[in-house]
C-alpha cells in the first residue's frame, strides 16, 4: 500500500511489527500526512527511528470528529498495550477516565486501574481535561459523594445533576452516566439512537421539558462530533445551542425585516373529516414555551377544508385578548394558507406579519405588504432561520396530531 492511497481524513492509525502485533496507536487530523510524516525521511528522535524500524503493516480507522478520534485512540492504546504508547510514558504513569459502580457513580480521572469502568490511558493529561469538560457539558456528572442541600456552583453552570434527592432522579442520573460511558466507549450512534427514543417517549407523555433537554443534548453530541468543529470551539462556547437560537432568529429576522422573538406556530389536523383540530404552539427566543400551547375544537356541519379550519382557529385565537401576541405567525402551507391567515389578522385589526412554510420544498412564503408583493424564499438545508421555522412546524403538527389521537379516542368510547 502506497502512503499516497491513505485517506487524507481525520482518524486513527495503528502500526504492527512483524509478528501482526500492535506497537503504536496514534491519532491524526490527516492521516496521510501524518503516516507520511514517519517516512519523510525528516529528522526523527531515536525512540521514533526505532519505532519506524519495526513498522511491518499500517492500518488506518476513519472517524468523523476529533473528539471521536481521541476516544478511538484511548480505546485501541487500552485494548493492544502497544509498547511504544506505554514506553513513552514512563516517566508517568497514564491517566485513565474513571466511572465508579455505585447508585450515584461519579466521573473522575485516575493515575490507575482500579474498580469501575475505565477509559483510556489517555496519552495526554490535556486530552483527558479536554474530553471530560465537553461530556460535562452533555451528560452533567458528578465528581464527588457528597453534595449540599441546594444547588452548587456546578449545577448552574448545568455541569452538576444536583443532589439528587428522590430516588427518580437517582435512576435518571444513572440512566444518563450510563449513556456517557457507552458515549466515552465510542458507541456514538446507539447513544444517539436511545435518546433519539427518550426524546420522542418525552413528547409523548408531553413533558415537552425534557423531550426539550433531550434534544439540545443530541445537538451538542451531533456538534462536538461535527467534521467541521473542533471540540475546542466548543469548549470556547459551552452556550453554543443558545447561540444556535440567537443565530436562528437573526437570520429569520433579516429575511422578514422585523424583530422576532416569539413565534406561534398553527396547524390542523383532519384525518378523518368528523374531528377537525386546530393547535397552536409558542416558542420563545427558539424555544418551545408548552404553557401557551393551546388546542382548538373545531365543529363543522360541512366537511371543513384546511383553508376554513385555520381561518377559525386564528380568529377564536385573537379573540382571547388575555394571550400575549407573538412577534410571528406561521402557518403549515403556502399561499393560500397565508392569505386567509393576513385576511383574518387584517380583520381583526392585528399587525402580525405572517408566514407559511410549504412542506414539498420547505419554502418560505411571505407577503410584503410594503411592496404588496409575494416573496418565495427556498432556503438552505442548513439555514438557521430554516432550522427554527421547521421545528416549529413541526412541533405545531405533532401537538394538533396527540389531540386529534385523543379525541378519536375519547369517541370510540363513548
Ligand atoms: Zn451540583
Amino acid at each position: 500500500m502506497s502512503l499516497s492511497s491513505y485517506p487524507q481524513k481525520p482518524g486513527v492509525y495503528l502500526f504492527r511489527n512483524s509478528n501482526g502485533k500492535v506497537i503504536y496507536v496514534g491519532k491524526a487530523i490527516n492521516l496521510r500526512n501524518r503516516v507520511s510524516s514517519y517516512f519523510s525521511g525528516l529528522d526523527l528522535g531515536p525512540k521514533t527511528r526505532l519505532l519506524v524500524s519495526q513498522i511491518a503493516k499500517i492500518e488506518t480507522r476513519l472517524v468523523e470528529s476529533e473528539l471521536e478520534a481521541l476516544l478511538l485512540e484511548a480505546a485501541l492504546i487500552k485494548k493492544y498495550q502497544p509498547k511504544y504508547n506505554i514506553k513513552a510514558k514512563d516517566d508517568k504513569s497514564p491517566l485513565y477516565i474513571k466511572v465508579t459502580r455505585e447508585k450515584v457513580p461519579l466521573v473522575t480521572t485516575a493515575r490507575q486501574i482500579g474498580d469501575g469502568s475505565i477509559f483510556g490511558p489517555f496519552p495526554q493529561a490535556r486530552t483527558v481535561k479536554m474530553v471530560l469538560k465537553t461530556l460535562r457539558s452533555i451528560f452533567p456528572y458528578r465528581t464527588s459523594r457528597h453534595h449540599q442541600k441546594g444547588k452548587c456552583l456546578y449545577c448552574h453552570l448545568g455541569l452538576c445533576p444536583g443532589p439528587l434527592l428522590s430516588n427518580k432522579e437517582k435512576k435518571e442520573y444513572g440512566r444518563s452516566v450510563r449513556l456517557l460511558r457507552q458515549f466515552l466507549g465510542g458507541q456514538k450512534k446507539s447513544v444517539l439512537r436511545a435518546l433519539e427514543k427518550e426524546m420522542k417517549a418525552g413528547a409523548k407523555a408531553e413533558d415537552f421539558e425534557k423531550a426539550a433537554q433531550i434534544r439540545d443534548q443530541i445537538l451538542a453530541i451531533k456538534i462536538v462530533t461535527s467534521p467541521r468543529r473542533k471540540v475546542s470551539d466548543y469548549l470556547k462556547n459551552p452556550n453554543l445551542v443558545e447561540d444556535q437560537r440567537r443565530q436562528e432568529l437573526r437570520e429569520l429576522e433579516s429575511i422578514l425585516g422585523v424583530a422576532v422573538n416569539t413565534i406561534e406556530g398553527y396547524d390542523v389536523s383532519n384525518l378523518v373529516g368528523k374531528q377537525a383540530t386546530g393547535a397552536m404552539v409558542t416558542f420563545s427566543a427558539g424555544e418551545p414555551v408548552k404553557s401557551l400551547y393551546r388546542r382548538f375544537r373545531i365543529k363543522f356541519s360541512a366537511r371543513p377544508n384546511d383553508l376554513v379550519m385555520i381561518s377559525e382557529v386564528l380568529k377564536r385565537r385573537l379573540a382571547h385578548s388575555g394571550w400575549p401576541l407573538p412577534d410571528l405567525i406561521l402557518v403549515d402551507g403556502g399561499k393560500a394558507q397565508v392569505k386567509i391567515g393576513l385576511a383574518v389578522l387584517k380583520e381583526h385589526n392585528f399587525q402580525i406579519p405572517a408566514i407559511g412554510l410549504a412542506k414539498r420544498m420547505e419554502e418560505v412564503v411571505i407577503f410584503r405588504e410594503k411592496e404588496k408583493a409575494w416573496v418565495v424564499r427556498r432556503l438552505p438545508q442548513d439555514s438557521p432561520a430554516r432550522k427554527l421555522l421547521e421545528r416549529v412546524r413541526d412541533e405545531a403538527h405533532r401537538f394538533a396530531r396527540t389531540y386529534h389521537l385523543l379525541l378519536r379516542k375519547k369517541m370510540s368510547m363513548l
